[in-house]
């Protein structure tokens, strides 16, 4: 288990994605890559005066927690660049007791080992194979599922696989 992580505040989340550009910058991700991504959590009308909309910032499974930046002293490039100082990087136990002073945070813990190698060549064709695999497994268990059958939930689902299939046609299109 990972010793350190981050403590991320959404409630002072400016949504800015100071983060987000940091990050890239710092590791040179390509388009599509992110070590860190901006969640939107909303808008909704809670009432007539108020909405909701929270902005959630989430690391993936490339962020190394700067670890070169680390190893230097410097805090992580996102959690220096956060103007809002919304995220904060420390150990999971001093991260776990400013969880317990304050709502609204997430508490984010990398994935066990190394980030995963972004750099690595991709055999698309596979991916285009997996995912006529996953749509052939969601055709069949919704097609099997008579609580969805005829119901709200099975129309949506059917519109988003269309959308999956859509998206799926034009990516063998390219290739
Ligand atoms: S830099 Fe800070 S305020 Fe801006 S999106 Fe990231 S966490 Fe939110
Ligand atoms: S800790 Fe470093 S690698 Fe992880 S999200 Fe922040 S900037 Fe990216």
């Amino acid at each position: 288990m990972p010793n350190y992580g981050l403590l991320i505040d959404y409630e002072y989340c400016s949504g800015c994605h100071s983060c987000e550009v940091a990050c890239k910058e710092e590791h040179g991700f390509p388009v599509g890559k992110h070590g860190i991504r901006v969640f939107n959590d909303g808008p909704w009308p809670i009432d007539n005066r108020k909405m909701n909309w929270n902005k959630i910032p989430i690391p993936t499974d490339l962020c190394d927690l700067c670890a070169d930046r680390v190893a230097k002293g410097k805090v992580p490039t996102c959690v220096h660049h956060c103007l809002c100082q919304a995220m904060k990087f420390g150990t999971i136990d001093e991260l776990c007791e400013d969880l317990k002073r304050k709502h609204k945070q997430v508490l984010w813990v990398p994935r066990e080992g190394e980030p995963l190698n972004w750099q690595e060549e991709i055999d698309t064709t596979s991916v285009v194979e997996k995912l006529k695999h996953v749509k052939h497994d969601i055709t069949y268990s919704v097609a099997d599922d008579s609580a969805l059958k005829g119901g709200e939930a099975n129309t949506s689902f059917k519109l988003a696989l269309q959308r999956e299939e859509q998206k799926l046609d034009e990516r063998q299109k390219v290739e």
